[in-house]
């Protein structure tokens, strides 16, 4: 791997045609560098802003060669890639983040192990292999609670909650793949994120903590900065610091955390990419998550993470976001974001609005009720 900075004009390969991998190559642009996506899909919303673009499925080698071949160095957007095609993409290239850090994100097992054992808590959890460790996880962390698919889940897909043992049957037998995990129930105060990049030096930025609100499983608001007592922002700022340093991250990653009723913070989950709890930074900051995650991966500096701006990001999700596109682009206060996907299908994610405050002043909740407008 070399530790010079990539020149100007070079040409990166990201992993994943999403919105991610768009905001992505549009802060690479910027920066005066191409983008070469890898992805399955015809007119992704990142091939629409790229240099270059190879369809073609994660594993096939013969195309994960010519991809490598066309780039200087490789980072995604997208975890659910095969980590095979990403080990054979990093013998040709530098990957950032590297590959063991895609397999940990992977797997819920690997990722709650990887945490507890750098000293970070998470919601008490057992791994579930068979109907029998179900029976014996759910005595051991009683209920509720909730079970997951190991692998393969976003937005509330592949998880059940279990309330009562009359429950357990139906959440075993429609949860695929298995393994499963047990989580015990978070009763959660709030739900709060931090985004952290680290170079390819090992200097941490970090962006401020902020609090998410989801809406049927999906992030629906952001609130920046993250309505807290300063201690815990103390130690979810902390809890990002670690993992990015114990995962000997070269890159972004977002950490997924649950404030409890007791004031611990615990991690839900980790994703190694930009994240969409972060995308209030492309406004509210004078370089945004896409930045830094261009930045860290080109060995750049990385500036510090620091906000001019209080921000509320709202997405729009489906066909129901998209009936709401008018009207962001009516008010002059929301500034709007547009993913260019040809078709709002339910729960997809369309675009998103942002809404700036001055530093210091982001309003409570009827405050930023009345600041989106039209839009609630
Ligand atoms: P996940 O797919 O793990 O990100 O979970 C999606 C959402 O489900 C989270 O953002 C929470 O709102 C909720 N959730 C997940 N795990 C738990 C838990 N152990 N306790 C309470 N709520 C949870």
């Amino acid at each position: 791997m070399t530790a010079r900075p990539l020149p100007p004009n070079a040409t990166i390969g990201l992993v994943g045609g999403g919105q991610l991998g768009r905001m992505s190559a549009m802060a690479a642009a910027r920066l005066g560098y191409r983008c070469h996506i890898l992805t399955r899909e015809v007119d992704s919303p990142a091939a629409q802003v790229s240099h270059a673009v190879t369809i073609s499925d994660y594993r096939d080698p013969v195309s994960l060669r010519a991809f490598a071949a066309a780039v200087d160095v490789i980072s995604f957007e997208f975890e659910n890639i095969s980590a095979e095609g990403l080990d054979l993409l990093a013998s040709l290239r530098p990957v950032r983040p590297a590959p063991p850090v895609l397999r940990i994100s992977q797997d819920r097992i690997a990722e709650k192990t990887f945490l507890n054992q750098a000293g970070v808590a998470t919601a008490p959890w057992a791994a579930v292999g068979s109907r029998q460790e179900l029976e014996a996880a759910v005595q051991r962390l009683g209920l509720p609670a909730v079970l997951k698919t190991t692998r393969l889940g976003y937005d509330g897909k592949g998880q059940a909650m279990l309330r009562a043992p009359e429950d357990l049957d139906a959440a075993w037998d429609r949860l695929e793949p298995k393994p499963l995990v047990l989580e015990g129930f978070v009763d959660f105060a709030s739900e709060i994120s931090v985004v952290a990049a680290r170079g390819l030096d090992g200097a941490v930025a970090s962006f401020d903590t902020v609090e998410n609100r989801h809406r049927n499983h999906i992030l629906d608001l952001t609130l920046a900065p993250a309505r807290i007592a300063p201690a815990v922002d103390e130690a979810a700022q902390a809890i990002a610091c670690r993992v990015a340093e114990a995962l000997d991250l070269v890159g972004l990653l977002a950490v997924e955390m649950f404030l409890d009723s007791g004031g611990n913070v615990l991690v839900n989950e980790i994703a190694p990419r930009p994240h969409n709890s972060g995308h209030w930074t492309i406004d509210a900051c004078p370089a945004s998550q896409f930045e830094l995650h261009i930045r860290s991966i080109a060995g750049l500096p990385l500036p510090a993470a620091r906000r001019h701006s209080d921000a509320v990001m709202k997405n729009l999700i489906g066909p129901e976001g998209m009936a709401l596109w008018p009207a962001a682009l009516a008010e002059p206060s929301l500034i709007p974001h547009l993913y260019g996907k040809a078709e709002a299908l339910p729960g997809r994610k369309m675009g998103h609005v942002t809404r700036l405050f001055p530093r210091g002043s982001l309003p409570g909740d009827f405050g930023i009720e009345a600041a989106l407008g039209p839009l609630r």
